[in-house]
């Protein structure tokens, strides 16, 4: 069944209006008819079922039926990557978004080339990877910011598996670490990729020696930033992620 995001209050009877280029995508490609079902997500109400209840020139009307899933969030994962170039950053979006990371933080590194990064673009590529992937929130998109102002204002409790490619431990190994109930560590966690010029070394440095990061290695061999930004999260989920939970369920 077709899944939609919207911004909207969902409750039995809520009429919905996508925008229009939702209404044409679930009229022209979809083929989307009025009394056609299908389910749509706000990323608080959990699911919903809802029917196309007008077809109109100006968008499709939808009405909200009955929810068929309750609200689940996946793992506090932030995936923090320096800006690359575009084509790279919209690949990372896209897969940040099916890989489970909450929030995705573009960074201005020491290296970091300026490209011109277009949020709306960003955030419309997550909305539409979420939809795809079945799960119930869509990940945040933040505006370029220093990677220093980033260490400065660092959230307590926050753990940092920072992506070495000068070298760092095992990942897998490196980030569980056994808890006594065998459930992995359920801590919030951020992934940092740096851009293609790599960490310049006081950044290296400054990093490693943080109390809250994880230096690793993704292997003997430098990826891309987009290859290494995808590695990097199915590692995170392979050791501490939320292969328990089924099916984006809590
Ligand atoms: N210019 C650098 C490579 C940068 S690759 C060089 O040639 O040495 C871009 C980013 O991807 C790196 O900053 C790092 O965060 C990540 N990365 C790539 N390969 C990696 C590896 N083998 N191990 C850990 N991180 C890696």
């Amino acid at each position: 069944m077709i899944r939609l995001h919207v911004p909207q209050t969902l409750f039995p009877g809520a009429a919905l209006a996508p925008t229009l280029d939702q209404s044409r995508y679930l009229t022209q490609v979809m083929r989307l008819k009025a009394g056609d079902l299908l389910l749509v997500f706000n990323g608080v109400d959990g699911e919903w079922r809802c029917v196309v209840a007008e077809v109109l020139k100006k968008g499709v009307i939808l009405k909200a039926e009955d929810q068929v899933r309750p609200q689940t969030h996946g793992p506090d994962l932030e995936l923090i990557v320096a800006v690359v170039k575009k084509a790279r950053v919209e690949t990372i979006v896209e897969k940040a978004a099916e890989l489970g990371a909450k929030r995705v933080r573009l960074a201005i590194t020491q290296r970091t080339n300026a490209e011109r990064i277009r949020l709306d673009r960003l955030d419309a590529i997550a909305e539409e990877a979420a939809e795809q992937t079945g799960r119930l929130d869509v990940p945040v998109i933040d505006e370029p910011v220093k990677l220093e102002a980033i260490l400065d204002t660092w959230e307590d409790g926050r753990r940092l598996m920072f992506c070495d490619e000068t070298g760092g431990a095992p990942p897998v190994r490196a980030l569980a670490s056994p808890s006594p109930s065998g459930e992995g560590e359920r801590k919030p966690w951020s992934i940092l990729i740096g851009p293609e010029g790599g960490f310049s070394p006081e950044e290296g440095e400054r990093l490693r020696a943080l109390s809250f990061t994880t230096a690793v290695s993704l292997g003997p061999r430098i990826l891309r930033a987009d290859t290494a930004a995808i590695a990097a999260m199915t590692l995170w989920q392979a050791a501490v992620g939320d292969w328990d939970r089924g099916y984006d369920r809590d």
